[in-house]
């Protein structure tokens, strides 16, 4: 590509809502625009890196036995009304009207449309398993957009569905879809954990998030270096043993003021059953004390806020202060739902799910559990509250405890028959019996991947792209670019013949000064970088350098080939 034939628009302003580096670098190098909150326009750079990323996904899930597809974005509601989520997913779910006055939504995942589909098309055993997936825009009207296209409302995901007569069919496609993620993020060039997940809701079945690793992720993982144990942390507290830790206990009695409500109360009061309550959360807004009810399973997050002083007869649920001094918290931590200004401190149903809600405090690296309410005798247990904290031993008794932030890009899951079970989708067994078909499903975030992989590779002067995911692999900048000069002619030859060899080259020919050409090149994370020009050309060598490299090379045109190809 030569670059005075395309659009490549840096800047070098960018809005201070900004916060996280992958945004403000997709929106400098120009891979993006705004157009509505969560509303993103691709570039034409920018696409050819979500291309990238895309191609990856489709090579490795054909190769795993997938079969690709494409279902309608909207979606009638009926379908939806078939498995109770039109009204259950709540406000995430983007609701349309027709000019019949149709009701349709745009859709935030397609479990629905999959089984519709496999309903009307799958009637024996003999077609199973089988494993459908789609590479498609998603919209879901998240409460808080933010982080770009890492958490947008539109985004990309890869979502594949698998279909089966016994769980042990189910499990073995479980199998190969998450060794199909391991190789994905593997070849796409991210470090990265798969994690055991929380199954929310739906309980029981096996669940894994794929997590890369970065700084600015919104959930926090927990790894033993010593045997396959791998959680989030939330789960992680809930396998662990408990173990005896009593020291905080005398500063934490404080947080066990009278005022202190049930869940129940909490629930009712904000309208949400406790069954479906995932978490509660406590929030310092502008507002002051606020509890937020996240419900749902794992496709879904509602989250509903009330005022806890609005709250009859308590004025806190438990003193800010108090709850920051015993968990050792700060505000302003970023939190498991995405909100930016949350205290955390989580009421965690799903962690607990033996008896008590356990509250814990997260901080950065650290998670707190144990400071429990008791849900019918209103008592506060807090003597047992204990935090793991990086380099614990791993619950599992082996190895050591890592434990790191991470941002979910891929997500697997055995959603077993419920799916099937509500739109009646049946095959016929060998003894010609109707059955319900058992479901998987498989996503990724396409478009967050191309985030998430920014946030683990750049430096201050920008991108610095693992090379499967670069727009370009050369950049060729050329010194002295008027027409017909020498290091043009030269310039031209080296691309044709990188060309040739089926590298993706850039040829930069807009003739620009040396500083700002190399800075957009720098800006946009081009892996290798040549400067052709009259000097070098007298020298016989190229000015080469990599983007990781602090230092110039010169190199003859053969050292040149022998690097790139
Ligand atoms: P999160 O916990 O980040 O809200 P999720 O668990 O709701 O994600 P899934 O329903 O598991 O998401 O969807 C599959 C994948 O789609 C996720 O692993 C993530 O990579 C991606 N994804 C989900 N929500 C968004 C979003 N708002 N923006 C970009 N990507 C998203
Ligand atoms: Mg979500
Ligand atoms: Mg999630
Ligand atoms: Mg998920």
């Amino acid at each position: 590509m030569r670059l005075s034939q395309f659009h490549l628009a840096t800047v070098k302003e960018v809005p201070a809502d900004a916060e996280v580096a992958s945004h403000r670098l997709m929106l400098r190098a120009g891979m993006l625009r705004k157009l509505a909150a969560g509303i993103y326009t691709w570039t034409p750079l920018g696409l050819r890196v979500l291309r990238k990323v895309e191609t990856v996904v489709r090579e490795e899930m054909n190769r795993a036995g997938a079969i690709e597809m494409l279902m309608p974005s909207i979606q009638p509601r009926e379908l939806w009304e078939e498995t109770q989520r039109w009204e259950k997913f709540g406000g995430q779910l983007l609701k349309l009207k027709d000019r019949r006055e149709q009701e349709y939504c745009y859709g935030p995942t397609h479990e629905e449309v999959i089984t519709d589909f496999a309903r009307q098309e799958l009637k024996s055993y003999k077609q199973l398993p089988i494993n459908f997936y789609q590479i498609q825009t998603k919209f879901r009207d998240e409460i808080r957009p933010r982080f770009g296209v890492m958490r947008a409302r539109e985004f990309m995901m890869k979502d594949a569905y698998s279909f089966h007569l016994t769980p042990e069919s189910l499990a073995a496609t479980y199998g190969v879809m998450y060794g199909a993620y391991g190789r994905i993020f593997d070849r796409l060039g991210l470090r990265f954990r798969a994690v055991q997940a929380d199954t929310g809701a739906i309980g029981g079945n096996a669940s894994h998030e794929f997590q890369v690793l970065a700084e600015s992720g919104e959930d926090a993982i927990a790894w033993s270096d010593g045997s396959d144990y791998a959680a989030n942390v939330e789960l992680a507290e809930a396998l662990a043993p408990r173990v005896e830790r009593p020291e905080p206990a005398a500063e934490l009695q404080r947080v066990d003021t009278p005022a202190r409500k049930t869940m129940d109360e909490v629930s009712t009061f904000l309208s949400v059953s406790p069954d479906q309550c995932v978490k509660t959360i406590l929030v310092r807004g502008e507002q002051g004390l606020v509890a937020l009810c996240v419900r749902g399973d794992h496709e879904i997050n509602e989250v509903k806020a009330a005022k806890l002083e609005e709250l009859p007869g308590a004025s806190v649920l438990a003193d800010e202060a108090e709850i920051l001094k015993a968990t050792g918290t700060r505000p302003g931590f970023i939190g498991p739902v995405g909100l930016p200004d949350e205290i955390p401190v989580i009421v965690d149903r799903s962690a607990a799910a033996l008896a008590d809600f356990v509250c814990g405090g997260n901080a950065v690296d650290t998670h707190y559990t144990g400071a429990n309410w008791n849900r019918d005798a209103r008592i506060t247990r807090i003597a047992d509250l204990r935090k793991v904290v990086d380099g614990d031993p791993s619950p599992d008794g082996e190895g050591t405890l890592h434990i790191a932030r991470g941002i979910e890009v891929g997500h697997v899951f055995q959603l077993g028959g419920r799916y099937a079970e509500a739109m009646n989708a049946t095959v016929l067994d060998e003894n010609g019996k109707a059955r319900a078909m058992l479901m998987g499903c498989y996503g990724i975030g396409v478009s967050r991947i191309v985030a998430a992989a920014i946030e683990q590779n750049h430096d201050d002067r920008g991108i610095v792209w693992p090379e499967p995911m670069a727009p370009w692999t050369v950049a060729i900048c050329v010194i002295g670019s008027r027409n017909g000069t020498q290091a043009q002619d030269a310039a031209q030859a080296l691309y044709d013949e990188l060309t040739g060899h089926g590298l993706e080259v850039l040829l930069d020919d807009r003739g620009l000064r040396p500083g700002p050409m190399f800075a957009d090149m720098e800006l946009i994370g081009i892996p290798h970088r040549i400067v052709v020009s009259e000097r070098g050309l007298e020298a016989g060598t190229f000015e080469y350098r990599h983007r990781r490299d602090t230092e110039n090379r010169a190199l003859t045109r053969a050292e040149l080939m022998e690097r790139l190809l």
